[in-house]
């Protein structure tokens, strides 16, 4: 939440404007809308298994995720989708199909959007960063024994643990 004006750097105080309470500087006049934050998830498979990664720093240090992060300002989706898998686990993908897109408003860094994007491994050279401390393809018996991170991607994982089984009966 904003405290002071990003213009000009005085206290802002909250008002009721256009229908919310907003914070707003009674210095310069500058109004500040709060706007939910856009991020990319990745789906890798790569027989039937699912890309999951430990996160390494919170929210969430320890719990499975997929790659994921904040899109950049000028960024498209299947770009984020790119660097985050390659920062994340050293991978480089393909991007595929948007797989589904969820709001979220339980991450202390503030509620957001994700778009989830299913993707094919092109190239796998293992290497993790600081922000995680393991990374590997897991079935969906696995996963479902997994600590998963934040409702969203819980979601997304769970919806292609469905295709799969779904898939394994016309099989
Ligand atoms: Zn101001």
């Amino acid at each position: 939440m904003v405290r002071f004006c990003q213009n000009c750097g005085k206290p802002v105080t909250f008002q009721m404007i256009e229908n919310r309470m907003r914070a707003m500087c009674e210095a310069c006049g500058a109004v500040f809308y709060e706007h939910r934050k856009v991020s990319v998830g990745v789906r890798v498979a790569v027989d039937g298994k699912l890309l999951l990664v430990q996160r390494g720093i919170d929210p969430w240090k320890g719990r499975w995720h997929l790659p994921s992060g904040y899109m950049e300002v000028d960024e498209e989706p299947e770009q984020t989708a790119e660097r985050e898998v390659k920062e994340e686990t050293g991978f480089t993908i393909k991007v595929g199909r948007l797989a589904g897109v969820y709001t979220y408003a339980d991450d202390p860094r503030g509620n957001g959007i994700v778009l989830f994007y299913d993707a094919q491994l092109v190239k796998g050279d293992f290497t993790v960063n600081h922000e995680t401390m393991d990374a590997g393809f897991f079935s969906p018996q696995e996963i479902m024994k997994m600590p998963l991170a934040g409702t969203c991607a819980e979601r997304s994982i769970n919806e292609w643990i469905a295709a799969q089984q779904t898939n394994e009966v016309f099989q």
